[in-house]
């Protein structure tokens, strides 16, 4: 098949090389210049879900980790601090990954498609994995993003580990995430654009040294509200159909999840050549994410001031179990009393 992939994001960037690999013409369309391709992330996701991706796309996962993380401390508004134990939640470095997943792949720098100039009919189907943008498909009846923006620095000598600052009625939170050799992302999301704890950060840090201001909102509708997913020969991946964890705004392994849910939709229908399963994609996606709604709807009911862990138990319990299932994927401790406090003290 003919296929138009539009974004070299993380989503992009696997899909691309994945369908090269399965004997389709691949052609992917990047808006940025080669040069100033920036993967707008804090580089922050699980290793044992990387290694799996990275074995399926032919890379070694090993050679692009910065940071091992062992804890993740929280400070809380109740001026309160908790420590996470980490099992798996790494730093790595995204940019080379990305860059190598498309090595090989036809790959256009400074196209930012338009979908009403793009030449839709020259190909078997364009796939939209523009993230935060959705360049290519309708816009939903309702959206949510939130502002977010970061540093990379360099010379920071005295914290090695993770750092969050959650804020009051889980409105965004800041974060450091290191790399290596004293080098690490300062950022923060945050709906009322306060960003508290980065300039704290530089007032602590005097040395820090900023190599990179970087930044883009991040979508936290999840898919159940991003339909449709597809429109006609147009079909969208990762965060344009809304995959992020809205509690945490972690969107790389979600929007890998995307991907192995489109390829496998997409291998059967190529193989038994017959057209996409639009309907078979939509339910696949709306069943891995399902629970992302009642996280979603924590995350609304906090900000709002409404959420009380008597009256929406059943959320909190929902969110829980289904992270604790796939404690791996996300790459640290799941522990409700633990959740549970930190629900309350935000
Ligand atoms: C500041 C920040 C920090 C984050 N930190 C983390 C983190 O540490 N861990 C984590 O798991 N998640 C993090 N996220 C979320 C995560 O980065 C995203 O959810 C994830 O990258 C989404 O992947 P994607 O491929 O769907 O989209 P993206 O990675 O956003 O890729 C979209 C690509 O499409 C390109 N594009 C857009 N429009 C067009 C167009 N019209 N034509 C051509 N190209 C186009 C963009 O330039 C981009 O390269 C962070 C997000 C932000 C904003």
């Amino acid at each position: 098949m003919k296929l138009a992939v539009i974004g070299a994001g993380v989503a992009g960037s696997f899909l691309s090389n994945m369908l090269q690999k399965s004997g389709h013409t691949v052609t992917l369309f990047e808006s940025s210049k080669k040069e100033s391709h920036w993967p707008v992330c804090a580089w922050g996701a699980s290793r044992h879900m990387l290694e799996y991706f990275s074995k399926k796309a032919g890379l070694d996962f090993d050679n692009y980790i910065f940071h091992v993380g062992k804890r993740l401390k929280m400070d809380l508004p109740n001026n309160k601090s908790e420590y996470l134990e980490l099992g798996g939640l790494v730093t790595y470095n995204k940019k080379q990954w990305e860059s190598d997943l498309i090595s090989d792949v036809n790959i256009v720098y400074g196209a930012n498609c338009d979908k009403r100039t793009f030449p839709i009919g020259d190909y078997d189907y364009i796939i939209d994995c523009t993230g935060f943008h959705r360049s290519f498909l309708p816009k939903p009846k309702e959206d949510f993003i939130i502002p977010a923006y970061e540093y990379m620095v360099e010379n920071v000598k005295d914290i090695d580990e993770f750092h969050v600052i959650g804020y009051r009625g889980a409105r965004g939170y800041f974060w450091y995430f290191p790399l290596e050799d004293g080098t690490g992302f300062i950022g923060a999301g945050d709906i009322d654009r306060k960003y508290l704890g980065i300039k704290e950060f530089f007032d602590s840090h005097p040395n820090a040294k900023i190599v990179k201001k970087i930044g883009r909102p991040i979508r936290l509708s999840p898919p159940k509200m991003m339909e449709p997913f597809s429109d006609k020969n147009i079909i969208g991946v990762g965060e344009s159909i809304g995959t992020v964890f809205p509690m945490l705004g972690e969107g790389i392994i979600p929007s890998l999840l995307c991907c192995e849910i489109f390829l496998d939709v997409f291998d059967k229908s190529t193989s038994n050549d017959t057209k996409f399963d639009e309907k078979a994609y939509r339910d696949k996606v709306l069943k891995k994410f399902q629970y992302y709604y009642d996280v979603y709807r924590i995350v609304r009911l906090k900000m709002d001031g409404k959420l009380s862990t008597v009256k929406h138990f059943n959320l909190l319990l929902s969110m829980y179990k289904n992270m604790k299932k796939d404690e791996k994927r996300f790459g640290f401790e799941i522990d409700f009393d633990k959740m549970r406090r930190l629900v309350n003290a935000l």
